[in-house]
Parts: C-alpha cells; sequence; structure tokens
C-alpha cells in the first residue's frame, strides 16, 4: 500500500466517522429518499435494499435506512414513504412501434379480453358508442379503433359494415385490426374512401363480400388496405407534440420510461425530432429506422448525431425484417408448415422478405458504419439467414459485441441459440405468443416446436441476456403480463407451452430492465438502481417476486417517475 493510498483512506474513515457524530448537514443532500416499501434493485451484489436516495435526477446511493438517512438526508430532502409498495427501476422496451402509439392514444381499443373490451359484436359496438358520446365526436368525424381480432369472435360471427351501420350512419368508422394489416369500414367509410361493389380486389389484397353479391362486406386486408391506410389522417403541426406526449402516457402508464420505435420511416422520425425539439418527450425514445428508409435517414442524421439523446430521442440503429409472422403462416421456416399455407399451398415454408445477397449488403454496410442492429426473425429459416449474414459481414471478428438484436427469434433452434452465444447476437423473445396463440402455434408448427417458442431459459442458460417485448400495437403494452407469460407459459386454451422454458420473476423482470439496458448499450445509466445511474423508477402496488406466480398480471403499476420526476400516478 502506498503513502497516498494511506492517506486516502484516513481522510474516508475520518468523514465517515464524523457523519456519524452528528456532524451538521450532509455535503450531498438527497433530493428524495424513498423507503418504507420493497426496493428491488435488479443489482445482483445488492439486490434488496431499504432506502434509495436520488439527486438531480440521477441514484445517489442505495441501501439500508439508517446509513442512507444519516449519510444524504438534508433539510430540504423530501423522504418519500413508499407505504408498503414495491419500488424498482423504470422498465425498458425491447421492442415496440412507438409511432402507432400517437395515433392509438385517439383511438377506441378494441383488443379481445383480457386486454380490451372487444369480446364479441355488440360489445364492439357499444365500446365505439361510448367512445363517440363521450368524446362528443361530431356528426362526419373519422372514428377510429383498433385491435380487432376475428379469432376471438364467439362462434366465428365477424364483424360487417352493416353492425356498424346502424348506431354510425353518419360517422364514417374504420375498426382497425390486430395484425395491422387490415381493418373492418362502415357504409360511410366506405363511401369515403371510394371502396363500392365496382372496386377490383388488388393482387395479395382481400376484400371481404356478401354472399352471393359483390358489396363488400366490411373487411379489407392486405394490399386492398394499403391505400385507406396511407391516408389515415396525420398529426397537423399543433397536434405533434400533444400527440406524441399522449401516444408517450401510454407507455409511462405499464411503467415505461425508455421507449422503442421498431421501423421508423424518414418522416416519422422527422415528426418524432420536431415533437422532441418542441419538449414533448417525457420519456426516453429510441429509434430504429428501417432498412428501405436507412440511406434517406443517414443523408439527413449524420453518423455521430446517432447513439445518443438529443431532446430524449435517439437513432439506436438500423432495423431489417427477415420474414413474417408464425400465427399468419408467414414466417419462413426449413421445414413445411403442418396445416399448409395462408392460401392453402401445400409444402409451404413460408419465404424469406428479401433477397440473401441484399440482407448480408445491408448488414455489412451497418456493421462497417459501426452501428447496432435489429433483425426481426421468427422463423428457423429467417434466423440460418441472419446468422449466414452475420458470418459474411462479421468475417474475421464474429464474436466482437456490436449490439445485435434478433426481434422475436420464437422459433429459433437450439443450435442457433448455441451461435447466438458465440457472436454476441441478443434475441428479444416474445413470450406472450404463449398466451395469445400457443394454442394456434401447436397446430401449425407441432408440440416440439411450439414448445420451444420464445425459449427463455435455454437461452439464459448458455449465457444469454434475453430480453422481453409487447410489440405493441400488436398487443397491449403491459408490462405485468409480459412477466406473466415468461414465468407461467400457459396458454389461452390453458395448456403450459412449454414448462422447461418457464423463467423465475427475477429473471423475466431482468429481461425488461438490465438486459434490455444492454440491448441498448445503456448498462451503465439505465436498467437497475445503482449510484450513479438514472433515477428512472416504477412502483407497483405489490412485489411482483413475492406473490402467486399467477397473479403478476394483475400487478398494477401505481407511478412512473423519469429522472426523479413523476410523469405518471395512477387515480
Ligand atoms: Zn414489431
Amino acid at each position: 500500500m502506498t503513502f497516498r493510498r494511506i492517506l486516502a483512506l484516513a481522510v474516508a474513515a475520518s468523514v465517515a466517522l464524523a457523519a456519524g457524530c452528528g456532524a451538521p448537514a450532509p455535503k450531498l443532500p438527497a433530493d428524495m429518499i424513498y423507503t418504507g416499501g420493497d426496493i428491488i434493485t435488479v443489482h445482483d451484489a445488492q439486490p434488496e435494499v431499504e432506502a434509495l436516495a436520488v439527486k438531480d435526477g440521477r441514484i445517489l446511493a442505495a441501501g439500508a435506512r439508517s446509513e442512507i438517512e444519516r449519510a444524504y438526508k438534508g433539510p430540504a430532502t423530501t423522504v418519500v414513504d413508499l407505504a408498503g409498495k414495491t419500488l424498482l427501476p423504470g422498465f425498458l422496451d425491447p421492442h415496440s412501434h412507438y409511432f402507432s402509439s400517437l395515433s392509438v392514444a385517439n383511438q377506441v381499443n378494441l383488443y379481445a379480453p383480457p386486454a380490451g373490451p372487444g369480446k364479441d359484436i355488440p360489445g364492439i359496438v357499444a365500446e365505439l358508442k361510448r367512445f363517440r358520446d363521450e368524446r362528443n365526436i361530431p356528426k362526419g368525424e373519422l372514428i377510429q379503433a383498433y385491435g380487432y381480432d376475428e379469432n376471438a369472435m364467439p362462434k366465428g360471427v365477424e364483424l360487417s359494415r352493416d353492425d356498424l351501420d346502424v348506431d354510425f350512419p353518419d360517422n364514417p368508422v374504420l375498426v382497425g385490426h390486430v395484425s395491422m394489416h387490415g381493418a373492418v369500414l362502415n357504409s360511410a367509410a366506405m363511401k369515403m374512401y371510394g371502396i363500392s361493389a365496382k372496386t377490383q380486389t388488388p393482387p395479395g389484397g382481400i376484400i371481404l363480400r356478401k354472399p352471393g353479391s359483390n358489396e363488400p362486406a366490411g373487411l379489407l386486408m392486405e394490399t386492398a388496405y394499403l391505400p385507406i391506410f396511407s391516408s389515415l389522417p396525420r398529426p397537423s403541426a399543433e397536434q405533434e407534440a400533444e400527440w406524441s406526449r399522449a401516444g408517450q402516457m401510454l407507455y409511462a402508464a405499464a411503467g415505461v420510461t425508455t421507449a422503442h420505435e421498431g421501423a421508423t420511416h424518414a418522416a416519422e422520425l422527422e415528426l418524432m425530432q420536431r415533437a422532441a425539439a418542441a419538449g414533448a418527450n417525457i420519456i426516453d425514445v429510441i429509434a430504429f429506422p428501417f432498412v428501405t428508409e436507412f440511406d434517406a435517414v443517414l443523408e439527413k442524421n449524420p453518423i455521430d448525431t446517432w447513439g445518443k439523446y438529443i431532446n430524449r430521442l435517439k437513432l439506436g440503429g438500423a432495423k431489417i425484417t427477415l420474414d413474417g409472422s408464425p400465427q399468419g403462416k408467414t414466417a419462413y421456416f426449413t421445414t413445411p408448415y403442418l396445416t399448409g399455407g395462408p392460401g392453402g399451398e401445400k409444402n409451404w415454408t413460408g419465404e424469406p422478405g428479401f433477397p440473401e445477397d441484399y440482407v448480408q449488403a445491408f448488414v455489412k454496410k451497418v456493421y462497417d458504419l459501426g452501428l447496432p442492429l435489429n433483425i426481426h426473425g421468427n422463423g428457423d429459416g429467417a434466423i440460418d439467414m441472419l446468422l449466414r449474414a452475420h458470418e459474411y459481414a462479421a468475417a474475421g471478428d464474429l464474436s466482437r459485441q456490436r449490439h445485435v438484436t434478433v426481434i422475436h427469434s420464437q422459433f429459433v433452434r437450439p443450435d442457433q441459440l448455441d451461435k447466438y452465444a458465440v457472436y454476441s447476437i441478443t434475441p428479444s423473445f416474445y413470450t406472450e405468443h404463449t398466451f395469445y396463440f400457443g394454442d394456434t402455434h401447436v397446430l401449425n408448427r407441432g408440440k416440439e416446436q411450439a414448445s420451444f417458442i420464445s425459449p427463455m431459459r435455454a437461452a439464459i442458460d448458455k449465457g444469454l441476456r434475453p430480453t422481453n417485448h409487447t410489440d405493441f400495437v400488436v398487443a397491449p403494452i403491459d408490462q405485468m403480463f409480459v412477466i406473466w407469460t415468461a414465468v407461467n407459459r400457459i396458454s389461452r386454451g390453458g395448456e403450459v407451452i412449454g414448462p422447461g422454458q418457464r423463467v423465475t420473476p427475477m429473471e423475466a423482470l431482468k429481461a425488461i430492465t438490465i438486459n434490455a439496458a444492454y440491448q441498448y448499450a445503456e448498462e451503465k445509466s439505465k436498467g437497475s438502481l445503482e449510484p450513479g445511474k438514472l433515477a428512472d423508477l416504477v412502483v407497483l402496488d405489490r412485489n411482483l417476486l413475492k406473490v402467486d406466480p399467477m397473479t403478476i398480471k394483475d400487478v398494477k403499476v401505481l407511478e412512473t417517475i423519469k429522472e426523479g420526476k413523476t410523469i405518471f400516478k395512477a387515480k
């Protein structure tokens, strides 16, 4: 030990002694000290503490109440009594579609239960009427809804224009399909968008017709819906900040303090930047521009502006999509679906979203720029493709940490997970599928493959740090439900989908806190309650680590705090 080191220790000891002898005010009084409830740090070295001190939006210290109060409580410090509630790090959203939240905040939620009131047609109509009356929507104004799922309708009876026309003769009504690839329109909406018996069904599109007639029945999907989708109302300049804040409040109400925008278009990014510059951002938002928009975004945003927050908005990296969804039978596999293709095709394996050489060139471009990459891959065929692209683009240095995340990774094989571990690739799983589509996956892919969807247990055992997401607005932004599905893996039909892949509540919590912070290379500032990190916090009504795991989905978010400031409080 050097003399200087001994001197430093002696000074530290005398300071500590002075603090213990009733020294006047601490040098660093905290703005706030949280105590009086369970505090989960998600920091393995100190998993539970009695008190947390916060100053200037950052965590000062965590530890025993007496020590924290002695060292950091000054005359101006607010001691926040948690009154038995539970405090933990704010959630980081590993994958969703933030931009959609801007419009969703002004729409009717028609998800099927338990996520919404869309249990049957009368339920849907009643909810639309409630929305119209509550908001005093005038005649002629478009009413939009989201989350409609015909699979959830009793006896397979689908919502039609006639169901909507009875109560909405004078308002165009557009009920968005849960896939976001279509909608049911009433007659006023059909008139508005020029859809009639004379409208031809475009290739790759669906226009449902009334039986024995050419008259559209209500539902339009895929290419038939695209022209309507692109002419849907966008916020005006004055509305941009207002809508952005409303969208972010949906995240804040779910305890999310860092949100993800999973396939950003250039024009959307510009809107997000304008809104952020106008002070709209109450939480951090990370955008991943989509492959087809990448050059346009790069042209306006030089590489040195990526990877850092500007007005709480960060360009996180690039996004490419390699396949579709397993429930839509558009995920790309190496083996055929047991139930054929979406159009009744035999020996159907799905198809890749882009040609292999295009994917490889793009991955190399992103790696060469040193940017993080998010790759959407659901089927094992798509995942093989991305592993080959990685081997091509990262040749000579396969294992370097490049912050590559495979969004969904739902039907990843064990041998592919081994490669993830060697190549420093992170899986961002979607365990909510065990509930929403577990029974469908068993039919389409067989029990063995379905049992291994979003295999979080296997990934953790192989040394990976998996994250877990909602894909909002495809599923509601509900982090407790994300954790519940990772821990229980119970399908809508009540079957346990792959009991061997269940994880502990703490492991499931890490997937939306510290592991997600690693995914974004923000582990030094977020994801756990440690001194120096941001005071991004959430208060829950119960300790999700102590309750019966089956009740985790009922745990409520009471308060969300971004950098020491309350941004959401439950009524
Ligand atoms: Zn997505």
